[in-house]
């Protein structure tokens, strides 16, 4: 799988950091498939974050992506771009996400993580049919 759903969430689009995310992630040598700037709906986030439903932390997360638009993207590189995407992005906690990494770099806060990186292959190939059917 050389493709990837690589989401930049409402706090980077609030914050005006999808150029440097997008930068960072053409720079490192990947490509841009497909890429919007919508609001994810109740629906579609439930279905992206099905896995963490009943946990404490879910309906501060669907508030969260649903309060205003990200920027969903598609990227290509080689078999399994969404590793290379996962380091460059940081540990989900930014407080361990060290300098040189999206969430080391600009996040501070759990929940406002700045991006989403399908976590393998499998997630990757539901994700993107998820947010770009027929891809
Ligand atoms: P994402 O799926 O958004 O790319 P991730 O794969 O690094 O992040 P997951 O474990 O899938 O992390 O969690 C999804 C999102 O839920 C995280 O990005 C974070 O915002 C939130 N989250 C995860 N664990 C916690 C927690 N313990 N407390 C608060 N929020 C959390
Ligand atoms: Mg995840």
């Amino acid at each position: 799988m050389r493709r990837t759903l690589v989401i930049a969430k409402p706090d980077a689009v609030e914050r005006r950091l999808v150029g440097e995310i997008v930068r960072r992630l053409e720079q490192k040598g990947l490509r841009l498939v497909a890429a919007e700037l919508r609001m994810i709906g109740a629906e579609t986030a439930a279905a992206h974050y099905a896995e963490h439903e009943g946990k404490a932390f879910y309906s501060d997360l669907i508030s969260f992506i649903t309060r205003s638009p990200s920027f969903v993207m598609v990227v290509e590189g080689p078999e399994d771009t969404w590793k290379i995407v996962r380091a460059m992005m940081g540990p989900t906690d930014p407080a361990e996400a060290p300098p040189g990494t999206i969430r080391g770099d600009f996040g501070t806060e759990m929940t406002e993580n700045l991006v989403h990186g399908s976590d393998g292959a499998e997630a990757a190939t539901r994700e993107i049919s998820l947010f770009f059917p027929g891809l």
